[in-house]
């Protein structure tokens, strides 16, 4: 029976375990497919707080293991594939084997819609980007034309961060108007660095033989006429997929799938926490998973404190 399980090993995860783990309650985390999170996919990160110089993302998230590891937190890889919430102790089954757990720490992070295009996933890292804030400060982007895909509030708010560095922003839109709110729209379309590129998608992130982002094809929908737009990078915005799947119907959720908590950190299920992008679609930073995830392991904690009274 484990006292803590955490489901994914993200900023989120290794944080609840960190803290958890200091709580002596031997947390184990799960790690899912993807072992270390979204961090593992990203080069340099710069606005981790400690790190002056910038760190790996890699790097970083196997610092957080190795702290969490180092006061007992134990991980096992694999995906949790069911979970029942109906019954104590908790039933996780990973990778067809079943855990009990006295609480559970959800922290299973949210994945970014792709545009699926093959010169987009070969560019990743390189030019093709799908988080401004973490990326549009990068020195290749400074005094650039950048392109942003996408037409919703995240699209706009990305655009509109990207005019500080980029010397133009392309905004590239399936639609010829904007979904984001009307004040969003206002602001981004009044933007004079701000291009609307309208009833347009993207076919193509030039320039693949370069090993970098040097244009972006875009093709007119209404035309079907194609233009290079010159760019030295592509940011995608458009839209998160929360890995909350699992716990349809169990925990409560918004009409994306991200994870409506209850009061602080706790779900509607008592005992049931939740920590990071999976319940977060404003924020989206390390740190901001780093900070829920303490907070989910302080809350399990008080938790099984009052519950052995
Ligand atoms: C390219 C890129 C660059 C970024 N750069 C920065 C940056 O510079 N600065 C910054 O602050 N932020 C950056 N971010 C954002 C940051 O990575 C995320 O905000 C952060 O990783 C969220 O942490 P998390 O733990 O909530 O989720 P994630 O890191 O997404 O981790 C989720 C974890 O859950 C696991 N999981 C999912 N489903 C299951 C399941 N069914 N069973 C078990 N485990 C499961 C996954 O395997 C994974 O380990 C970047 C993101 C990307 C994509």
């Amino acid at each position: 029976m484990e006292k803590v399980a955490i489901i994914g090993s993200g900023c989120a995860g290794w944080t609840a375990a960190l803290y958890s783990a200091r709580a002596n309650l031997k947390p184990l985390v799960l790690s899912g497919a993807q072992p270390g999170g979204l961090l593992t996919t990203t080069t340099i990160v710069e606005n981790y707080p400690g790190f002056p110089e910038g760190i790996d993302g890699y790097e970083l998230i196997t610092r957080f293991q190795k702290q969490a590891e180092r006061f007992g937190a134990r991980v096992k890889f694999g995906q949790v594939e069911s979970a029942d919430l109906c019954r104590e102790p908790f039933l996780l089954t990973v990778d067809g084997e079943t855990i009990q757990a006295e609480t559970i720490i959800i922290a299973s992070g949210a994945s970014h819609r792709h545009l699926g295009l093959q010169s987009e996933n070969k560019l990743e890292n390189k030019g093709v980007t799908y988080c401004a804030t973490c990326d549009g400060a990068l020195p290749i982007f400074r005094n650039q034309p950048l392109v942003v895909v996408g037409g919703g509030d995240s699209a706009c708010e990305e655009a509109l961060y990207l005019t500080r560095f980029g010397s133009v922003v392309h905004l590239v839109h399936r639609r010829d108007q904007l979904r984001a709110s009307k004040i969003m729209a206002e602001r981004t379309l009044s933007h004079d660095k701000i291009k609307p590129v309208w009833n347009s998608v993207v076919t193509e992130v030039l320039d693949v033989h370069q090993d970098k982002v040097t244009g972006v094809r875009v093709k007119n929908l209404k035309t079907d006429v194609e233009q290079v737009l010159d760019s030295a990078g592509l940011f995608v915005a458009i839209g998160h997929i929360p890995n909350t799947q699992i716990f349809c119907g169990a925990i409560d959720m918004d009409e994306m799938g991200y994870i409506i908590p209850k009061h602080g950190t706790a779900t509607n299920v008592p005992g049931v926490f939740v920590a990071g992008d999976c319940a977060d679609h404003v924020y989206r930073q390390a740190v901001t998973a780093a900070g829920t995830g303490c907070a989910a392991a302080m809350d399990a904690e008080r938790y099984l404190a009052a519950r052995n009274e």
